[in-house]
């Protein structure tokens, strides 16, 4: 079957992974501008920080298998066992960036990026045809949808397909993050990450301690409750505010340059009980599918991946 896969985060990645090693003519779309979608990692000079995903952890055998996989070919590690309490569950890493998981993935598939998909039509036969931002039309037998939902709701109103309307009405919660480069080391305590140190932010990393990063720089992801409620501060005054509460972390060094960067769809708030949604030859996947975070995502992909391989069966 041809198939095509909007969104090459790590749902839409393992999901093409998984088609294209089933022997399917899969074809990955994305509007940005390298693969990865929240698998998100940023260099700033020497700097090198995530300022998606900061880790993950893993609970079932079946990503497990993947994750050594990944261990075994040097794309992620162990970071640690917890931050103040050690907790003896893994969280793992990418080596050199959460990013690098998604390169990984990449690799042997044919992925556009910076193609925008605005509209998806299904065809009479039952086929579709997925529409991007410059007119051209791809056609496919299959499609796999894996945005976050309100996303995956505007493309696919066009569609005409009764698909539950709490499917869409699920609400993500903001990320404002805050990315800083140090001139000398932090004072964020081993292993390199603090969770949730006050209301106002939730995890606090120093990249050059979790060994991505050559020079010391910070990535700071602040709460929902504070994410939502400075999300349209002017600009200036928003980075100021981020960066007087960065202080506590500095210890004697000095931000020598910073960035801020906002998630509108961070984290879905209530998830879709099933790994994913199917309707005939769609099936909507994402880590808003059964369970949230990367190991959600990752396993929403590869259950997408096996109902439209079963499609044939
Ligand atoms: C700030 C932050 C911190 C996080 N921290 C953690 C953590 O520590 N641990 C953890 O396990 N999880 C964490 N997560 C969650 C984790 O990153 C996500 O659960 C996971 O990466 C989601 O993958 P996905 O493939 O479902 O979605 P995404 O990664 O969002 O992929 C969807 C893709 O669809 C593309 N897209 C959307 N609309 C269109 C369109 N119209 N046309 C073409 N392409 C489109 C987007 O560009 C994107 O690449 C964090 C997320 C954020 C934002």
């Amino acid at each position: 079957m041809r198939v095509v896969v909007i969104g090459a985060g790590l749902a839409g990645l393992m999901a093409a992974q998984q088609l294209h090693n089933n022997g399917h003519d899969v074809v990955v779309l994305d509007k940005g501008k390298s693969p990865g979608g929240r698998l998100a990692t940023r260099r700033i000079g020497d700097a090198t920080l995530d300022h998606g995903a900061q880790f993950f952890t893993v609970r079932e055998p079946e990503f497990d298998h993947h994750v050594q996989q990944w261990v075994r070919a040097g794309i992620v590690r162990e970071w640690c066992k917890g931050f103040s309490i050690q907790d003896g569950h893994p969280r793992y890493i990418g080596t050199h960036g959460m990013n690098g998981i998604a390169k990984h993935l990449a690799k042997g598939l044919d992925i556009h990026c910076n193609t925008f998909v605005f509209e998806v039509t299904r065809n009479e036969d039952t086929s579709w045809s997925i529409k991007i931002d410059d007119g051209t039309v791809f056609q496919s037998d299959a499609l796999v949808v894996t945005c976050p939902l309100p996303q995956a709701y505007s493309l696919l109103i066009t569609a005409h397909i009764d698909i539950p309307e709490v499917l869409f009405t699920c609400e993500y919660d903001r990320t404002i993050g805050l990315l800083a480069v140090l001139d000398g080391e932090s004072a964020v305590p081993a292993p390199g990450g603090v969770q949730n140190p006050s209301e106002s932010l939730q995890f606090v990393a120093d990249n050059y301690m979790k060994g991505i990063s050559h020079i010391p720089a910070l990535t700071l992801h602040f709460s929902p409750g504070f994410s939502e409620h400075h999300w349209d501060d002017d600009s200036h005054a928003m980075h100021q505010l981020l960066i007087h509460h960065a202080q506590p972390f500095l210890g004697n060094a000095r931000i020598v340059e910073s960035q801020v960067k906002k998630w509108r769809f961070a984290t879905p708030r209530a998830p879709w009980p099933q790994r994913f949604w199917q309707h005939e030859s769609l099936v909507i996947a994402g880590d808003a599918m059964s369970r949230p975070k990367v190991e959600g995502a990752a396993l929403s992909g590869l259950a997408a991946a096996k109902a439209i391989s079963e499609l044939q069966n």
